[in-house]
């Protein structure tokens, strides 16, 4: 049986042009080795630009429908279109967007078709970008225990409350949150999900510096904030899905948070430890010819070649519109635990150099040291290891007579 991906010669004319569309729109400036800086504004303005090219031919979100201005295209065009970002370190969008990734596929299962139209094609064409705000102070892995109010006061609800860890640097243009809209319903009952606004007066949004304060986005999404609601009126039309159905809006792109989304794409921090070890010497011969050494680089090629694998095969299943159960959180679970030891494992191989940012001995221009608080930090968004494994658990059926199951799709 032969493994190998073959690619017809549609494939391969599409690959072209998508080549030939990124070489000449991806700005030099935008592509940055370095990882110990967050991303300048400059840059941030460069991505949206291309964010804007990409979606003004369908290629931002290439599989969503071309009537609320995604792509329509297929599984296998937008796979190739995800490695030839790649090849520029970028992914699709290539800039911090969560909001939009996430908030759309919720949009799209749960808005009113006047809602698609309204909040799809924006997102799709790259005109806004958009930061989910779930987590509060009191609701973290708990989330139904957030205690934002928005309460309806005549064509409008009124938000107040605070959320925490959201978002990212540079501006944004919409959000989107949960709240309690009915404080005497029984929890999971007493949600709404809201899309908004971002410039509503009483929106305050106060950044907080992470652990992980290099990059934007990913791992490495360092600058988070605070986003407060001073009693902000939002219009009635902002309530996706129904009033007091949140928590069913929420299982959607819960789902694809918890790891269910997958993911395309060359793992840099492997390529750049192995270039590392292989230009740099220790007793006099390269790092490479080093029993332990290559023992170390082993344990850490599997943990990350694993977690490609389930990554690609949760790309599928979410692109391929198939059924899943325990596939995202079992991913998740995995990234975020591999991480951790991965990060051990170079300590173990560098010593102190894993830690430093001193110029005269920074490893890799930073991506190695970032990589060690990013594994620490990375442990908690979109659910933390515990939860993931609580999750996984249930559907495979542990505990319960009943297997849980997976949050509803596009
Ligand atoms: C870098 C970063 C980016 C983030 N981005 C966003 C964002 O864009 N939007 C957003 O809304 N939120 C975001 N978050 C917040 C993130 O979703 C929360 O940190 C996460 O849900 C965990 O909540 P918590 O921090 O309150 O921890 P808690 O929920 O208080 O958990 C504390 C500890 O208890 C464990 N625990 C909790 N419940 C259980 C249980 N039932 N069984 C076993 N163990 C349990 C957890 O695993 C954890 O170790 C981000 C966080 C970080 C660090």
């Amino acid at each position: 049986m032969n493994f190998e991906v073959e690619y017809t010669p549609e494939q391969e004319a599409f690959r072209k042009e998508v080549q030939s569309f990124l070489k000449v729109n991806v700005p030099a400036g935008l592509v940055t080795t370095a990882a110990v800086e967050a991303i300048t504004h400059e840059q941030y303005l460069m991505q949206r630009e291309l964010g804007r090219k990409l979606g003004g031919k369908g290629w931002l979100f290439p599989t969503y429908p071309k009537e609320y201005g995604g792509g329509g295209l297929n599984l296998d065009q937008t796979i190739i279109l995800e490695e030839e970002m790649d090849q520029y370190g970028l992914s699709l969008p290539p800039y911090y967007n969560s909001g939009g990734n996430l908030g759309a596929p919720s949009i799209l299962v749960w808005g009113t078709d006047g809602q698609k139209r309204q909040f799809l094609p924006p997102i799709f064409k790259g005109e806004v970008r958009v930061w989910q705000l779930l987590t509060e102070p009191g609701a973290g892995s708990d989330l139904a225990s957030v205690k934002t109010t928005a309460l309806r006061d005549g064509d409008d609800y009124v938000l107040s409350g605070q959320k925490i860890f959201v978002g990212s640097n540079h501006e944004v243009d919409w959000l989107w949150t949960l709240a309690v809209t009915d404080p005497n319903a029984p929890r999971h009952e007493n949600l709404s999900w809201f899309m908004l606004d971002a410039s509503l007066p009483g929106i305050t949004i106060q950044p907080l510096d992470l652990l992980t304060a290099g990059g934007e986005g990913g791992a490495g999404s360092g600058v988070k904030n605070s986003v407060f609601f001073d009693d902000v009126r939002a219009p009635a039309s902002a309530l996706v899905g129904g009033e007091n159905n949140g928590w069913k809006v929420a299982t959607t792109h819960l789902e694809l948070e918890h790891g269910g989304g997958g993911h395309i794409g060359r793992n840099r921090l492997w390529e750049r430890l192995l270039h590392y070890c292989m230009t740099h010497e220790l007793d006099g011969r390269p790092m490479t010819k080093d029993q332990d050494i290559r023992d170390l680089l082993m344990d850490i090629y599997i943990d990350i070649e694993i977690g490609r694998l389930f990554g690609v095969r949760n790309y599928f299943l979410t692109h391929a519109k198939k059924a899943r159960s325990y596939e995202g959180p079992q991913s998740s679970m995995w990234r975020k635990s591999g991480n951790l030891r991965i990060a051990g494992f170079i300590q173990k191989i560098l010593g102190y150099l894993a830690l430093t940012t001193d110029p005269a001995h920074v490893v890799e221009e930073g991506h190695i040291e970032l990589h060690q608080r990013s594994a620490i930090v990375g442990l908690h968004p979109g659910g933390t290891v515990e939860v993931q494994k609580l999750i996984m658990a249930r559907r495979i059926g542990i505990g319960r007579t009943v297997r849980e199951e997976a949050g509803r799709l596009a």
